[in-house]
This record gives C-alpha cells, sequence and structure tokens, in this order.
C-alpha cells in the first residue's frame, strides 16, 4: 500500500494556475508591448520626473533622447543606461532656445530615424506672491514652461506629421487645475499647457497623433528648490517633506499613457499623493 499521503487537491489554487496565471502572464509580456523600441524624447531629464520617466522607459525597452541644461548629468545618465544595455543619448539643450530644442529631436531623428514620443517636461516654479514684483521668475515661468512646451511642440510635429503617428506628452500640475496665493503665474503657465495640449489634441486628430497632458500633485524633486523668495521656499519645503511621493508615480502615468494600444488617446491624467488636500 503506498503509505505516502498526497495532499489534497486545492482546486482554487489549481484553477488559479491553469486559468488566471497564464492571463496574468499574457498580460504581463503585453505591458511592454506598446513601449519596447519606441524613441522618447524628453525635455528636463536631468533631475526628478524626467530623470524617473528615462530610467523606466530604458528598463522597459524605450530608447531616450535625454535633454537638459545640466549636460554633466545628462551624460552619467545616458552612460548608466547604456551600460545596462538601453540605447540612450544625450543632448544639451536649453528649453527656451528653439533652435537647442530642434537640434534634441533632430538627435533622435538622426540616431534613430523616427521620433514616437515627445515628453514636454521641463519646468521651473518659483513661486511667490504677486506683490514681490519678482519679475525674473515670471520671465522665466513663462520661458521654460510655455514656450519651452511650445518648441517641444514645434520640433516634433512635423516629423509625427510626415509619420502620420507619434505622441506628445505636456507635463502640466495641480497647479494647472488650481490658482492659491503665491502660485498665480506658475499655475498660468500650467494652466496655459493644458489648453495648448487641449487645441493640439483637436489639430493633430487627422495625423494619428496622440496627446496627454499629465497633472501631478507633489512630487519629491528638486523643482522646490526653483523658488526665490525665503519664505515661500521654507514653506514648500515643508509641505513636500509632509506630502510629496516618489518621481516614480509620474513615470508610470506616462507608460500607462504610452502603453495603451495606438487607437487609444489617454488625454488627461492627473494624480496627487493620497494625503494631499489641495
Ligand atoms: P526638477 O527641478 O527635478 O526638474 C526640472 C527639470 O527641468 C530639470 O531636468 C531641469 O534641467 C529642467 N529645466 C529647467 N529649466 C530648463 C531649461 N531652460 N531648459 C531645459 N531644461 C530645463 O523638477 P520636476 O522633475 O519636478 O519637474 C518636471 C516638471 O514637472 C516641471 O514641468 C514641473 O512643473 C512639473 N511638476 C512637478 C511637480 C512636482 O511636485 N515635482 C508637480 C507638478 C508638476 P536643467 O536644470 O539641467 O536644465
Amino acid at each position: 500500500m503506498d503509505s505516502i499521503v498526497k495532499p489534497k487537491e486545492n482546486k482554487k489554487v489549481t484553477y488559479y494556475r491553469m486559468v488566471y496565471q497564464p492571463f496574468f502572464l499574457t498580460l504581463k509580456i503585453n505591458r511592454m508591448d506598446n513601449i519596447k523600441g519606441k524613441v522618447v524624447v524628453i525635455t528636463g531629464a536631468s533631475s526628478g520626473l524626467g530623470e524617473a520617466t528615462a530610467r523606466y522607459l530604458s528598463e522597459l525597452g524605450a530608447i531616450v533622447v535625454l535633454g537638459a541644461r545640466r549636460i554633466e548629468r545628462l551624460d552619467a545618465l545616458a552612460e548608466e543606461l547604456s551600460k545596462n544595455g538601453s540605447k540612450a543619448v544625450a543632448v544639451e539643450t536649453d528649453v527656451t532656445d528653439y533652435e537647442q530644442v530642434k537640434r534634441l529631436v533632430d538627435t533622435a531623428i538622426n540616431e534613430y530615424g523616427h521620433i514616437d514620443v515627445m515628453i514636454n517636461n521641463a519646468g521651473l516654479m518659483p513661486q511667490s506672491l504677486l506683490e514681490q514684483l519678482r519679475i525674473d521668475d515670471w520671465d522665466q515661468m513663462i520661458d521654460v514652461n510655455i514656450k519651452g512646451v511650445l518648441y517641444g511642440i514645434a520640433a516634433a510635429l512635423p516629423y509625427m506629421k510626415a509619420q502620420r503617428g507619434g505622441h506628445i506628452i505636456n507635463v502640466s500640475s495641480v497647479a494647472g487645475h488650481r490658482v492659491g496665493p503665491g502660485s498665480s503665474v506658475y499655475s498660468a503657465t500650467k494652466y496655459a499647457v493644458r489648453v495648448i495640449s487641449e487645441g493640439l489634441r483637436q489639430e493633430v486628430k487627422p495625423y494619428h497623433i496622440r496627446t496627454t497632458v499629465i497633472s501631478p500633485g507633489a512630487v519629491s524633486t528638486e523643482l522646490p528648490n526653483s523658488i526665490t523668495d525665503p519664505a515661500t521656499a521654507q514653506s514648500m519645503h515643508e509641505f513636500y517633506k509632509k506630502n510629496a511621493i516618489p518621481a516614480d508615480s509620474f513615470a508610470r502615468a506616462v507608460v500607462y499613457a504610452m502603453n495603451q494600444p495606438e487607437n487609444v488617446d489617454i488625454n488627461e491624467i492627473l494624480f496627487r499623493p493620497t494625503v494631499q488636500h489641495l
């Protein structure tokens, strides 16, 4: 007589193994279907959201073309990603200069033959009360946060039109949905990004170009360092310390939008840390 007692078959486990597991496995594989091999240009890739996104996209097999002013940081990132087997190239870019943004996008075309995704992410947030008249800060926010996005669109759109496809992802903010004391100009630039994105969405339909605007809440990056008013800087640093979530939250939102089948256009994503009230 066989003395080994066989464990009783757990029907739930067997069913999971036979039905759900292969299904989830397929989902996992499909997860990367629309990311792998895509050529993605990212502005503001030297830190924060842009850097986190470059890392995550590379991990998923995308080719990244990195733009920002701090070229030493970009070079180090591109080298690190390349060592890990990814394709990455760094281009020193100031997004307030159209020719430089064009050179960034042209690098993608020259190196890899096309551009799949343009992520207009570079931005800064030197908030202050209007009465402080920090006009240099206003000018900088308008130049980087609005004109930088427009220049990114201008550089990528002709190629995407010719390709009859592509994806433009612009970065707005929760501040692009609400305004409070000290955030008038920053919010104005981020509202502008949403307005531009919505106009773009309607205009590029004939070319099968997808458009997404992502509006994050507080995410832990170097962004508060751009505040020049000491009192605002201090309260913002405290706010970020209490509320901010890691930058991979944003990278996942990008991947979610990019990874949809080409006939699905995720137009808006708004997310906050769970603890963030405003
Ligand atoms: P960081 O300060 O960490 O990153 C900003 C990036 O923008 C850097 O890579 C910086 O690179 C780049 N940048 C700034 N000015 C220029 C310029 N003139 N030309 C080219 N690149 C420039 O902040 P985040 O990662 O948080 O910011 C990214 C985007 O996310 C911004 O648009 C910001 O408004 C938005 N955002 C961020 C939130 C957050 O809580 N972190 C919330 C909502 C929106 P370099 O200095 O090397 O040029």
